[in-house]
């Protein structure tokens, strides 16, 4: 990959960026690998000489590094920071680096920390869930311990204190520590295997040539159209609702008039995978959007 400086930030940022802070050493696949839709992980390995990012782009993945050594050394009893475990499972080596483990008297609490925006934050995250439940299974299988919670430390990086004194379902401080599901172990165990032979199966298509698995709408990040009441005179819609019909009625009990707000792939239109020029996926949605 290259970084590029088109706003001549200071070098000390662009050598920052140019560092590789996280090594699987000798593991076929990371954790956060196995997750990520296959799709993207080939194309990132195909296209990797090309794939370009500006420094200027980089700032919340700078910050996410700066955020893992500062963590390492606020040290206190009881808590391990940046332990990466390997295991063996379907002849592959899987490696993960949990950022926090808290040992308490009903066993391991895992932590993660995540910049994340305070919309993705209201947003189901199935991905943070898998992957701090492979943790859990990486604790359990070979450190042993009894793993009792798996949380997410949120830092909300657009957080704001207006939005958070008008609306109640807003988060109310810039971070958040939420609890996700704790999974049976086999269950992880069935989803560490399924993931490995998809992932297995997309580079077979991709030696061979053949078609890439296609991302799924949950790893596209859709999001749905929505309709804004609003009022002729009136800068903020009376309300934003999912459902046509509702909004139409609304408009009509208001006087006011109803606007269409087109839902979009955001991970594929904001290029968030980072290789949606070269995807034949997404080339595909914008050919019928343009048709
Ligand atoms: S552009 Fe969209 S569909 Fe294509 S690899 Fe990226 S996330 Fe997947």
């Amino acid at each position: 990959m290259k970084i590029t400086n088109k706003h001549n930030v200071p070098e000390t940022l662009v050598a920052l960026a140019n560092k590789q802070y996280y090594s699987k050493g000798k593991a076929d696949f990371s954790v956060t690998e196995i997750i990520s839709p296959p799709q993207v992980q080939r194309l990132r390995r195909r296209h990797h000489e090309e794939i370009e990012q500006d420094v200027a782009d980089m700032l919340w993945q700078l910050l996410g590094s700066a955020l893992h050594v500062v963590a390492e050394r606020g040290e206190a009893d009881g808590h391990t920071t940046e332990e990466r475990i390997f295991a063996e499972i379907d002849g592959v080596t899987l490696s993960g680096a949990i950022d926090l483990q808290h040992e308490t008297d009903d066993g391991v609490v895992i932590t993660d920390y995540k910049f994340t925006s305070a919309w993705a934050l209201r947003k189901d995250k199935f991905e943070w869930e898998a992957q701090q439940n492979i943790y859990a299974w990486l604790v359990s299988t070979v450190n042993k311990k009894k793993v009792s919670a798996v949380r997410i430390c949120a830092l909300i990086r657009d957080w704001s204190r207006r939005e958070a004194s008008v609306k109640p379902d807003y988060p109310q401080a810039p971070i958040q520590v939420i609890e996700l599901r704790l999974w049976p172990l086999e269950k992880t165990e069935a989803y560490i295997r399924e993931r490995i032979e998809l992932h297995r199966n997309a580079k077979v298509a991709d030696d061979w040539g053949d078609a890439l698995p296609e991302c799924t709408e949950d790893e596209r990040w859709i999001r749905n159209t929505m309709y804004a009441v609003k009022k002729e005179g009136r800068k903020t819609a009376i309300r934003v609702v999912e459902d046509e019909q509702e909004a139409k009625a609304l408009a009509e009990e208001k006087g006011g008039y109803v606007e269409e707000r087109k839902g979009e792939p955001v991970r594929c239109t904001g290029n968030f995978c980072g290789v949606a020029q070269w995807c034949q996926q997404y080339q595909k949605t914008l050919g019928e959007v343009n048709e």
